[in-house]
């Protein structure tokens, strides 16, 4: 199954994903996650990317097409996959249809932006491994730690108030058009996602084995 989860940032795509990945069996990709991860280790993608998610702009489509075509050829995606924050505008979801790849299904997680902005300013991500938690909704059992590995708790840079914004902006003039894209498909599925994570995954695997 070749999934695409879209919805702004925040709506509680990176949740469902780590939960479909388990019961399907298949990775989850997260470009964003795939960033960060370079931007830590010092390469020059990772430093070429940095200013623009600091300031809560996307990073260019070549780079992220880039990543995301080197990840996909990798021997774990045979069976499927998930992404996750990819595609983000028009290009790049054209981008995957000449790489040759068939999406089953683009489902859209549908959050207000209110909603969004509350989550968003109370998430906190794990610095070591990249888990996601809620200081509200999701709170670590080990508190300002990982319960996964330990890891410390933050705040990621683009989660300040001013950055939500931003990103909610780009968010809907840059990637809300891929509902138009793959509801032309036939491939959209939106899931209301809003209520408790056990709700919305109920509503998102029923959308999986629609
Ligand atoms: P995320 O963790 O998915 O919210 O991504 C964090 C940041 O990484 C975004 O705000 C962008 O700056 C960058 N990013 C991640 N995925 C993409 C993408 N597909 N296209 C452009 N920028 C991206």
């Amino acid at each position: 199954m070749k999934l695409i989860l879209l919805g702004a940032p925040g709506a509680g795509k990176g949740t469902q994903a780590e939960i479909l990945s388990e019961r399907l069996n298949i990775p989850t990709i997260s470009t964003g996650n795939i960033i960060r991860e370079a931007l830590k280790n010092g390469t020059e993608m990772g430093l070429k990317a940095k200013s623009f998610m600091d300031a809560g702009q996307l990073v260019p489509d070549d780079v992220v097409i880039g990543i995301i075509e080197e990840r996909l050829a990798k021997d774990d995606c045979k069976n499927g996959f998930i992404l996750d924050g990819f595609p983000r505008t028009v290009p790049q979801a054209e981008a995957l249809d000449q790489m040759g790849i068939i999406i089953d299904k683009a489902i859209d997680i549908d959050v207000a932006d209110e909603v969004i902005e509350k989550r968003l300013s109370g998430r906190r991500v794990c610095e070591k491994c990249g888990a996601s938690y809620h200081i509200d909704n999701k709170p670590s059992a080990k508190g300002d730690l990982c319960e996964k590995c330990g890891g410390a708790l933050v705040i990621r840079k683009d989660d300040r108030p001013e950055t939500i914004k931003q990103r909610l902006s780009v968010y809907h003039e840059q990637t809300e058009p891929l509902e138009g894209y793959y509801k032309k498909a036939g491939k959209l599925y939106v899931v209301k996602g809003e209520g408790s994570v056990a709700e919305i995954t109920a509503k998102v695997i029923e959308a999986v084995e629609a």
